[in-house]
């Protein structure tokens, strides 16, 4: 483990099997720093145990730059269970695995993630108060993280095209789910144009006919004559072959670890591409999470959101000043604040 690229002085790592229910589980806590480590817990049938550690530890050191660079009262941590959530989710595995984070008092705070959901967090609430109490309403209605990823693009436009408004802007929008879909209604409500794809020709159909999006296949989102790239399915989608085709000045979007590797960041700056921290714009989930445990009044809610167009806005002012990539201002930011904290 501790060779693993991706093990970045991690604090704790716990590996756990439970035999009655078959839970096998790995909790890794980045940093605690600045608070409890927080972080959603991914069930997936993963190939074997070092590709579910390696996701862990990414994931993991992603939620601490994510709650560090807006200021939450958190560390980062994530979980990982390997099964298929289909399949192998019972209440007993939910049980073992609320246990588990009960055996770490309080160290590390579970959300959902992909393959789990807030109802599973109420059947590990029996045995554990170390849950995050979000509700499905604020989840879903109010589509958090694409409110998040839309003040960042607000912010981007005020700052790369010295506009206040988004009419007439042309806009790539790579995934159309749960964050591209409703940033696509933001967007197209704000008179932006549309640029759409997804693997999924109804979602495409959807985009068409609510936002009159113009489609394009898969593969043709980075060649699309955008202002703005918004990639909101998939990461490592920006690296070697995808860079030198995007027409965009900036690049905005949802999906986590958009780039490939570290260096994919100054690869967009020398072709001038402002590409704006994916684990900033897409920090909305984490902040209603907080913000529910004060105030869940969706207008407290939204509003708690919207700060993340404040931290963007000057994490670009920075960058412009300095002369180097938002990516690395914000960076800067968070090791300071973790260094800062941990003296
Ligand atoms: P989702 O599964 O609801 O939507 C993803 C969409 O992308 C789907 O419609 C899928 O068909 C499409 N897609 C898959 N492969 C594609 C491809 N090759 N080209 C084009 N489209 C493709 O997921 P989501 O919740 O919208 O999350 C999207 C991204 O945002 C993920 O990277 C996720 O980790 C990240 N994210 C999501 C949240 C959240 O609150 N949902 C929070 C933070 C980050």
């Amino acid at each position: 483990m501790f060779t693993n690229s991706n093990f970045d002085g991690h604090e704790r790592v716990t590996f756990a099997h439970d035999a009655a229910s078959g839970l096998k589980a790995i909790v890794a806590v980045h940093n605690s720093a600045l608070g409890p480590a927080f972080g959603g817990c991914r069930m997936w049938p993963y190939a074997d145990d070092e590709t579910a550690l390696t996701d862990a530890l990414r994931l993991s050191r992603g939620m601490t730059y994510k709650a560090t660079i807006c200021d939450l009262p958190y560390g980062g941590g994530k979980s990982v269970i390997i099964a298929d959530s289909r399949t192998e989710k019972t209440d007993d595995l939910l049980l073992a695995m609320g246990r588990l984070v009960e055996s770490l008092g309080g160290d590390y705070i579970i959300a959902d993630d992909v393959g789990t959901t807030l109802a599973d967090l109420a059947v590990m609430r029996q045995v554990t108060e170390h849950t995050a109490a979000a509700t499905e309403a604020a989840q879903s209605d109010l589509a958090v993280t694409a409110y998040g990823v839309l003040m960042a693009i607000e912010a981007t436009v005020t700052r790369v095209f010295e506009r206040k408004d988004l009419a007439g802007l042309r806009f790539a929008v790579q995934g159309l789910g749960n964050v591209g879909m409703p940033l696509c209604e933001h967007l197209h409500a704000l008179g932006a144009v549309l640029i759409v794809t997804d693997i999924d020709r109804e979602r495409i159909k959807m985009a068409q006919e609510r936002f009159g999006a113009e489609a394009v296949e898969p593969d043709a989102i980075y060649d699309a004559e955008a202002d703005i790239f918004s990639p909101c399915a998939l990461g490592a989608i920006l690296n070697d072959d995808t860079i030198p085709r995007l027409k965009a000045k900036a690049v905005c979007g949802g999906a986590n670890n958009q780039l490939l590797r570290a260096e994919h960041d100054k690869s967009l700056a020398r072709r001038g591409i402002v590409f704006v921290p994916d684990y900033l714009a897409n920090a909305g989930g984490v902040i209603d999470y907080y913000q529910e445990t004060i105030d869940d009044r969706p207008e407290a809610i939204l509003a708690s959101v919207g700060r993340i167009r404040g931290i963007a806005d000057d994490i670009l002012r920075l960058s412009g000043q300095a002369a180097e990539t938002p990516m690395t201002v914000a960076d800067r930011i968070v090791r300071q604040r973790l260094a800062a904290a941990s003296r």
